[in-house]
């Protein structure tokens, strides 16, 4: 007992300690303390007690990006003012592979997010399975109500200088919110013209010109996927299960999709103005008008009330007071406080599969875990988007294409391999499988066992 106190203490004096370090580095940075925060509660104990990671300053090492680009992209508007906006990308880690992760376009845009999500991204990527380092980019360019071409000047200016650092084997980029096929084709085409070459730079690529099938469900499916892995621990299916989604973009929209072909009724659906709740469920054809509305009108998502009047629309609220068993977080960051956790606890939810990278606050995580039910971070549960990518790459260096069926088994596949690596680190005695402890140190012992054996670097 006394042992185990002295453990403790250890312990939490290491966990001050460490934290104190990366606050002091990193003052204005909120959103990155919080990401280092959530791993280091749980592989801070994990190193002490396993001597080969121990005093090796790995977790130090890891919270410090490898290389942080920040440079100008100035672009004209189609009424001919200059506009100048801030382009960055955070090469976070390539200990066991190239930098990987995607660009966010979005006003909200900064250092803090970026290196957040380049941090998980670390972690995340090493849980594939694939031979992806860490990485993340964007700017705070702010696409909605731009014009097609105003959109593609963005792009044109922002590789402009972004070319001249990612590269097939060195860092591969791919989409995040405000960067979808669209962008990426544009980007893609402005890197092939300076370079003078054709080669996988970027992933979430268009069909004919190098992308892989899937990809662009990846996300959402593999967010389903993992949901479902977590009922079956509980001899438990997704079929006749009310499901609460947020967002409508991407990963949103093919979260919907599967769960529903599963056979789960999903009932929200939201975009940062406020949520849709349609008590019938959004079905096939609900959704295929959500994906125009999207996609190619880029409205609102209160506009499906107006399509579909039985469904109510919620101005500037999010949708987790509804009454659900599932709910699958598909938007951003921070967007499930601890009062909504409670909400949803108290109205019987008792899954939660992140979509969204970080979207539950530390207070709503330690809430669903106190309450044992079954919670995944966003970098197990979402880790199919980029999974996905790892796959587009393999067929672009072996020029092949795979069919549809393929890429969704591989997908499947690393889906349940990352379930059970959160099993192996995870389980506890009493059988309770904590996926935050299990996704961290997996992540971790991967990666740090490359760091050890490529010396200090
Ligand atoms: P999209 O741009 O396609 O869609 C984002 C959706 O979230 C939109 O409905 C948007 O509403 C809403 N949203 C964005 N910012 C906010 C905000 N501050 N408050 C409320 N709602 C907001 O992005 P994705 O679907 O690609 O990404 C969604 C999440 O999933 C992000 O956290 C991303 O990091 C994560 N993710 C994405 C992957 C991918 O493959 N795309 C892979 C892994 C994780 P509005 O239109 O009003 O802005």
């Amino acid at each position: 007992m006394e042992l185990e106190a002295k453990e403790s203490e250890i312990t939490k004096s290491e966990f001050v300690k460490f934290m104190d370090l990366v606050k002091n580095r990193n003052p204005h940075e909120p959103e990155f303390i919080q990401a280092v925060e959530e791993v280091a509660e749980t592989v801070i104990p994990f190193i002490l007690k396993n001597k080969i990671y121990n005093g090796k300053q790995i977790l130090t090492r890891m919270v410090e990006p490898e290389r942080i680009l920040m440079f100008r992209v100035p672009w004209i508007n189609d009424a001919g003012k200059i506009i100048v906006n801030r382009g960055y990308r955070i090469e976070m880690s390539s200990a066991i592979g190239p930098y990987k992760g995607g660009l966010r376009f979005h006003p909200t845009v900064n250092l803090s997010i970026l290196k957040f999500l380049a941090f998980e991204q670390v972690f995340k990527n090493a849980l594939t399975t694939l031979p992806m380092g860490g990485g993340k980019g964007g700017s705070d360019f702010n696409p909605k109500g731009k014009s097609d071409v105003e959109i593609m000047r963005f792009c044109q200016s922002f590789m402009g200088e972004l070319f001249r650092h990612i590269g097939h084997n060195t860092d591969v980029p791919a989409g995040d919110i405000g960067v979808g096929g669209r962008e990426i084709g544009y980007l893609f085409g402005m890197y092939k013209k300076l370079r003078n070459e054709f080669t996988g730079v970027l992933t979430g690529k268009g069909l004919s010109w190098g992308g892989s099938l899937i990809r662009p469900e990846a996300t959402g499916y593999g967010t389903v996927y993992f949901a479902q892995g977590m009922l079956e621990t509980k001899g438990d299916t997704i079929k006749g299960k009310t499901v609460l989604i947020s967002g409508s973009g991407n990963v949103a929209q093919y979260a919907c999709e599967k769960a529903t072909q599963l056979g789960a009724k999903v009932v929200t659906l939201s975009d940062s103005s406020g949520y849709i709740y349609d008590e019938e469920g959004i079905d096939a054809d609900k959704l295929a008008f959500v994906m125009d509305l999207k996609n190619n009108k880029r409205d609102r998502i209160k506009e499906y009330i107006h399509k579909y009047p039985k469904a109510k629309y919620f101005e500037g609220e999010r949708p987790w007071g509804v009454v659900c068993d599932i709910a699958m977080p598909c938007a951003t960051q921070n967007e499930i406080d601890q009062e909504e956790a409670s909400l949803l606890l108290s109205n019987g939810c008792f899954v939660i599969s992140e979509g969204a990278n970080m979207p539950s606050t530390p207070e709503a995580v330690h809430a669903f875990q106190a309450a044992k039910i079954l919670y995944a971070p966003g970098k197990a549960s979402n880790a199919g988007g980029v999974a996905t990518s790892g796959l587009e790459m393999s067929q672009n260096s072996l020029r092949i294409n795979w069919a549809r069926e393929e890429v969704d088994q591989r997908l499947k596949k690393i889906m349940s391999d990352i379930h059970d690596s959160c099993i192996k680190y995870g389980k506890r005695d009493d059988g309770y499988i904590d996926y935050v402890r299990g996704a961290n140190i997996a992540g971790f012992v991967k990666v740090a066992d490359a760091m050890l054996a490529q010396g200090v670097v």
